[in-house]
């Protein structure tokens, strides 16, 4: 194999599994990460669970990459110039490549105008870490956004007997769960202390420092912290001028390439350019950024990838409640219910598709991973 130098930015899940599969696969060549966090590269889905109630959780978050010959530098990327095949890093230093793979994910999107002071988001060790010393003195909470993130976070402040209050223009993860199991998480989440507040239009942040929202209908609502789990932005700056990057993100097919020749991309950063199966698509989930790392891994190095770039799993903890789904999203109607009850806080539930295809949900009931995926394959035949 040829010993190609293949350089990574973003040191984070995507970029470390990407660098662990490229010796996985063989490449004995240069492989170095670029990386912006002085962390350096830890897991995510624990900070809005495990990390807000735990500071022991703090110290088991590490994806270490030791023993495995990769060059790590800490610096930002501040620019790319895909003809010399070169990135630029903020402390001046300049670093070429056979192969680019982009892995620098997303930030939490903020509302907050420029300049006011305040506004609480999840993206980051250290903003959880604020979050978790604000939830030690808070009596009341604010979250904007009932998706997955909202909802955590509003999971982890009930959980402190803190009055919270989650807005949102829709219902509690109705886009992606569906009207079915939206309604059973609102139920669980209001009786476990969360009141879900749906909106006739977007809340605007207010006070400075940010201390609560306004709604469309003149209401104000108040409270001692004010968090915003209102999505992600793709960290796309360093790309201007490349072509490789627009508002979705960077765009990738079926191998992680962008169309740029040499330059592959995975997880958060990226979304699936449409094709015959489907619209422009993002999907920044961990089971994803995993997947695509293996992908473009093998592609950077002329591989035929072994897997499929995305993979169609997901977990979350809301009110105390776990929830694994396998399959394909989002969920429209009525499930069949394999197990249990959704009434009494366990169920296995399955939705089978038009297309063939099956989404099982375990709703607070204990099943590995490759249970439900077995399950989601043949639920149809059930
Ligand atoms: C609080 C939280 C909870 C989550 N919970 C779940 C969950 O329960 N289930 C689930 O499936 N998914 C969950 N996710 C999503 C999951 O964590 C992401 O899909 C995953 O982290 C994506 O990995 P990534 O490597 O693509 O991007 P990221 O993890 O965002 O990492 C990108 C890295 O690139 C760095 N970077 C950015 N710009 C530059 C630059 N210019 N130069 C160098 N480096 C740069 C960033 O600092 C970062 O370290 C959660 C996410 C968050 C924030």
């Amino acid at each position: 194999m040829t010993p190609r130098a293949v350089l990574i930015v973003g040191e984070s899940l995507a970029g470390t599994s990407a660098a662990r599969e490229l010796r996985a696969l063989g490449h004995t060549g240069p492989v170095t990460i670029i990386g912006a966090e002085p962390h350096g590269a830890y897991s995510r889905p624990p900070l809005s669970k495990s990390v807000l109630k735990d500071p022991g959780a703090d110290g088991t978050l590490g994806q270490d990459l030791d023993g495995l010959g990769i060059d790590i530098v800490r610096s930002p990327a501040i620019g790319a110039d895909t003809s010399r095949c070169t990135v630029t890093t903020a402390d001046g230093g300049v670093f070429g490549y056979d192969a680019l793979i982009i892995a620098t994910g997303a930030e939490a999107r903020r509302l907050a105008a420029p300049g006011l002071r305040g506004e609480l988001v999840l993206r980051t060790l250290d903003d959880a870490r604020l979050l978790r010393s604000r939830l030690r003195t808070a009596a009341s909470a604010i979250v904007v956004g009932a998706g997955f993130l909202g909802m955590e976070v509003a999971s982890a402040c009930a959980a402190r007997d803190i009055a919270v209050t989650v807005v949102d223009v829709e219902r509690p993860l109705e886009r992606i769960l569906g009207g079915y199991l939206s309604a059973a998480l609102t139920a669980r989440a209001e009786a476990y202390g969360i009141r879900c507040l749906r909106t006739s239009g977007f809340a605007t942040l207010t006070g400075d420092p940010v201390h609560g929202v306004s709604l469309r209908d003149g209401t104000g609502l108040t409270a001692d912290l004010v968090v915003t789990c209102a999505g992600e932005t793709p960290c796309t700056h360093w790309l201007a001028g490349t072509g490789l990057a627009d508002d979705l993100g960077v765009g990738i097919d079926g191998i992680c390439a962008t169309g740029v020749p040499g330059v592959f991309a995975a997880g958060d950063v990226t979304y699936r350019r449409a094709d015959g199966s489907g619209p422009d698509r993002r999907a920044p989930f961990w089971s994803n950024a995993l997947a695509q790392a293996k992908v473009a891994a093998a592609s950077a190095l002329g591989l035929a990838p072994a897997g499929a770039p995305y993979d169609d799993y997901f977990w979350t903890e809301i009110a105390g409640l776990a929830l694994k789904v396998v399959g394909p999203l989002p969920l429209t109607g009525e499930p069949a219910t394999l197990e249990g009850s959704v009434e009494n806080g366990r169920a296995l539930l399955t939705w089978n598709h038009p297309d063939g295809s099956s989404t099982v949900v375990a709703y607070g009931i204990r099943k590995p991973v490759t249970a439900l995926r077995t399950l989601a394959k043949t639920a149809l035949t059930q």
